[in-house]
């Protein structure tokens, strides 16, 4: 309880025995901090500290980091159902903590050994916090290319980069962040690189982070200016594309569909239990059909996202080459369909409940904010980017087969996504 009320890393000793559901205990005490602060983090704009801080203190930062580094050695399942838990409680601290086990699942997959064993125990005892630099001024959202060069000093690389979206970031301890190989021609050689906070110098930049939603997020702006040893490179000089197809994308899409569901499922839930304490006043005041129509569309809508979502977790284990047409066409509708069904979802249960429930900040309901957090997931990488890769993607397999999990498996012999021995 100390270290939760003081956010002090690394309460759990690293390397110490844990179960394979002490997770889920860790889980329930970081969204129960991420419930008690989310409607006033939200209103000043403010970072869930506490969360994070309780996600520090019981280790959960860590849970993708393998047991071996003194992780949880959680897998894909695992970072899905907690962010559809922590999505429930509140959709900021829910991104933070996705966005942050995307930048750990890439180093458990990329990096090499001699950075995954200086930087996995660290994550493991809640002493680094990762941040993710992929958005650029000019290029926007364009995941394989960037503008900002690294430049070559030998042993040393140098780079000033102005990332104007970056969740988490002015309380990140580290960064990933996409830029330019030294060796490009062209903005389509892209290097992934480690930055600790105290290799660079770190500034606020373009704007506070004043928004319609996700304002718990602090995704403000900031410019990164620093020299890092060349060994900080994840994976080979230039391949980014590589890593991305493997890991960075299928983690991306799985754990924001999984907060989006969380955060729709959430609402629906508090919906249910509002409509059921009215009822016991008045009686019949669910017997209307438009009532049981609505619900029952809300309730279709983020049973197929979860159908969708569990289908693409099987993909991503099972499946050894991610870059299959029809597996990223798979994963990109489960970003497409997830960011608009929880959205529209949400927008459905608003007409349900009506003016009081539905509108009013006040209501248990929470319906105000979520609509408002839930705006962004269409923008978060926007969904005209991805129609536009889909469309070529179409074309790429004209027979319109459909992914599918039976030709490869952990079990028929293709490599688990995150290996059990590093577990
Ligand atoms: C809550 C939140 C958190 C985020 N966190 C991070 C983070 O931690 N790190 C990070 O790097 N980024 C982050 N982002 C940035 C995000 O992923 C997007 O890349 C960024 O918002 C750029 O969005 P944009 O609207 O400028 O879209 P862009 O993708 O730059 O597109 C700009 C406009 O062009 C249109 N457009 C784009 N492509 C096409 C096309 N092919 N054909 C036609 N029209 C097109 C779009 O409709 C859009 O209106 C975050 C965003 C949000 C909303």
């Amino acid at each position: 309880v100390t270290a939760l009320a003081s956010g002090e890393p690394g309460r759990r000793e690293q390397g110490a025995a844990v179960g394979g559901d002490a997770w889920r205990a860790a889980l329930e005490t970081v969204a129960e901090a991420a419930e008690a602060h989310a409607a006033e983090a939200d209103v000043r704009a403010a970072f869930p500290e506490e969360a994070v801080a309780a996600m520090r203190a019981t280790g959960l930062l860590g849970l993708l980091v393998p047991r071996v580094f003194g992780g949880y050695g959680g897998d894909v399942r695992s970072l899905v159902e907690a962010s559809i838990r922590l999505g429930r409680a509140d959709l900021s601290t829910a991104m933070v903590f996705a966005m942050h086990c995307q930048q750990v699942g890439t180093l458990v997959r990329h990096a090499d050994e001699r950075l995954r064993r200086e930087l996995l125990p660290e994550i493991a005892v809640g002493g680094m916090y990762l941040g993710s630099v992929t958005t650029e001024v000019g290029k926007g959202g364009r995941l394989l290319s960037a503008d900002s060069p690294l430049d070559d000093f030998g042993d040393a690389l140098a780079l000033d980069r102005r990332a104007p979206v970056v969740t988490g970031g002015r309380h990140a301890d580290g960064f990933l962040l996409t830029m330019r190989s030294p060796a490009a021609e062209t903005d389509n050689l892209v290097s992934l690189v480690f930055a600790r906070r105290d290799q660079l110098t770190v500034e606020d930049w373009g704007g506070a982070w004043d928004t319609l939603g996700m304002r718990a997020s602090d995704s403000g702006g900031l410019r990164l200016r620093g020299r890092l040893p060349r060994r900080q490179l994840i994976g080979r000089d230039g391949c980014f594309r590589e890593i991305s197809i493997a890991t960075f994308a299928p983690l991306a899409h799985l754990g924001w569909s999984a907060c989006w569901l969380g955060s729709a499922s959430g609402a629906l839930a508090r919906t249910l239990t509002v409509l059921r304490q009215e009822r016991r006043g008045r009686a019949g005041a669910d017997g209307s059909e438009l009532l049981a129509h609505r619900l029952s569309g809300v309730r279709q809508q983020l049973d197929t996202v979860y159908a969708l979502l569990a289908h693409c977790c099987t993909l991503v284990e099972r499946e050894q080459d991610l870059s299959r047409p029809r597996i990223q066409l798979m994963l990109n509708a489960l970003k497409l369909s997830a960011s608009e069904a929880t959205h529209r979802a949400v927008e459905q249960l608003v007409e349900v409940v009506g003016m009081r429930h539905g509108y009013l900040r006040g209501s248990p309901t929470r319906l105000e904010r979520v609509l408002r957090d839930l705006r962004s997931a269409t923008l978060n990488f926007h969904n005209d980017r991805l129609h536009a890769v889909d469309g070529r993607l179409a074309f790429l397999d004209p027979g319109v087969g459909f992914a599918e999990t039976a030709t490869a498996g952990a079990e028929g012999g293709g490599p688990a996504f995150f290996p059990k021995e590093a577990l």
